[in-house]
């Protein structure tokens, strides 16, 4: 008997996107995705399944061959780090773009910076790679208030429309990445398994043209 394959995806913004790519793929899940508690859907491919879990533990799963393959945006793999994994897929959905921004007429006064961001490690790169000393202060949400309450005096976010930093006499300063979710595949499957993964990964690339 071939070994089941699992697929986890990431719920949420990225999950809404998923599902049409998913069905265009001819990946049917026995119950509805997005309502209840279930968190472990069968498919009307025998060999597949599908978890759904929050983006952030997508990459842990799959480095670890808990689940063979996901989706997940490519902020969480620029701050995870994409060890074990391969990512032969830009989805091409959730984009956004990871920034830097300040509050309106704020500038550097030479000063070590105090940045605050749900992405630490993506921070630290980043400041380290310009020269810039940078205090990162980790958060979970709502980086707009830092630099409101005076804790921080920029902040890394992700930046869709721009209305949440202006709502908040924010302005981006620079781009950090691009970002969009990505078809990871745990390593070790990926050699294992590679006829069924590479069928799957025609399957979305296929669903992606007739966008
Ligand atoms: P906006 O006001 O349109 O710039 O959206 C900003 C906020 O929406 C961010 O702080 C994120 O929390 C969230 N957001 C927008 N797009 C995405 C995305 N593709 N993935 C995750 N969060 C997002």
């Amino acid at each position: 008997m071939t070994a089941t394959l699992t697929l986890a995806l990431s719920k949420g913004r990225i999950l809404q996107q998923t599902l049409p790519l998913l069905h265009r793929a001819g990946i049917l899940p026995a119950a509805k995705l997005t309502s209840g508690r279930k968190l472990v859907f069968e498919t009307a491919l025998p060999h597949l399944r599908l978890v759904v879990m929050r983006g952030a533990d997508v990459p842990t799963y799959v480095r670890q061959g808990a689940a063979d393959m996901g989706i997940v945006g490519k902020d969480m793999l620029l701050e995870q780090g994409s060890e074990g994994m391969y990512e032969p897929l830009d989805l091409g959905i959730a984009r956004c773009r990871l920034m830097t921004a300040a509050p309106l007429g704020w500038q550097p006064d030479g000063r070590r910076i105090r940045v605050a961001t749900k992405f630490p490690a993506v921070a630290r790169r980043f400041f380290a790679e310009r020269g810039i000393h940078a205090d990162v202060i980790k958060l979970y949400g709502a980086m707009e208030l830092a630099p409101l309450m005076q804790l921080a005096d920029m902040i890394l976010d992700i930046v869709d429309t721009g209305n949440t930093l202006r709502a908040n006499g924010m302005q981006p300063v620079d781009l950090v990445a691009e970002v969009s979710s990505r078809l990871v595949v745990n390593r070790a499957t990926m050699r294992s398994r590679h006829d069924v993964i590479q069928e799957l990964v025609m399957a979305l690339s296929k669903a992606l043209c007739e966008a």
